[in-house]
């Protein structure tokens, strides 16, 4: 059986994933950072699923934690074949607003939460031969946010990062790709007026925001098999908001 490790899996795109991934047969490694209450109901409706599911608390940020968790899970599953990382922070802010604290805080999570997990769960791809990342962007990194400088820098490294560890651990048979979601209907989005929410719809070619579900389907397709010559790329999942 295979296993999948999702960060940020207590709630929006990472629980959705975790979901997916169980219906497709994966036991699933969930972290959850700070709301325990929709980490142990995501445990309920994975293993309502079937599915042999096990629940880490980390901090992403904290290297130390994310190495705990990382030799928990590797433990307790034998092996982690596909790493999600999707753990994230957003803050809107007027970059004349934004405190060091802020960036540094934002880079960690975002940022060195996708460096941390990489470097303690690609020792065990590596061994194997085999392995897939899929690391969650966000259009924002792509196309850069008004409002949102720090969470756009942090998201294009992401990118950045994608991209160049695809290079380095191709050879040894580990894709690693990253999604980019658009507007995606989570508790992230719960402060967007209905105006925004309405103007971003009017922008988007398919006239409407995302679900969880939507994003979750790409990043299991680029788990799959059928994603096997498929490394190194950013899948955008936005409804057509960017353009080509
Ligand atoms: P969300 O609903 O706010 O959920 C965030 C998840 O990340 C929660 O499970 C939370 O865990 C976890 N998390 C936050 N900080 C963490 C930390 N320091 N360590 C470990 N886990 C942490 O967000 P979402 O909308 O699903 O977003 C998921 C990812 O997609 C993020 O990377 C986000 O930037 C990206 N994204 C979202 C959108 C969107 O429109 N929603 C668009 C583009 C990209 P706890 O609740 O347990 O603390």
């Amino acid at each position: 059986m295979k296993t999948v490790l999702i960060t940020g899996a207590s709630r929006g795109i990472g629980r959705a994933c975790a979901l997916a991934f169980a219906r497709e047969g994966y036991a699933v490694a969930a972290c959850w950072h700070k709301n325990e209450a929709a980490a142990r109901s995501l445990l309920d409706e994975l293993s309502a699923l079937g599915c042999d599911a096990e629940l880490y608390r980390a901090d992403v940020a904290d290297p130390a934690a994310v190495e705990a968790m990382a030799a928990a899970a590797e433990k307790r599953f034998g092996h982690i074949d596909a790493l999600v990382n999707n753990a994230g922070i957003a803050q809107q802010k007027l970059f004349t607003d934004l405190t060091a604290a802020d960036w540094d805080r934002m880079l960690s999570v975002n940022a060195g939460g996708v460096f941390h997990t990489c470097r303690c769960v690609l020792p065990g791809m590596l061994r194997r031969h085999s392995g897939r990342i899929v690391n969650i962007s966000s259009i924002w990194g792509i196309s850069g946010a008004s409002c949102e400088v720090h969470y756009s820098a942090s998201k294009a490294a992401v990118i950045g990062f994608t991209r160049a560890l695809a290079q380095e651990v191709g050879p040894s048979g580990v894709t690693v790709n990253c999604v980019a979601p658009g507007v995606i209907d989570t508790e992230m989005n719960a402060n967007l007026s209905p105006e925004t929410l309405a103007a971003l719809c009017g922008e988007t070619p398919l006239c409407r925001i995302g679900s969880p579900e939507e994003v979750a389907d790409a990043v299991v397709f680029l788990c799959g098999g059928k994603a096997r010559f498929i490394t190194g790329q950013v899948l955008k999942v936005d409804g057509g908001f960017l353009g080509g």
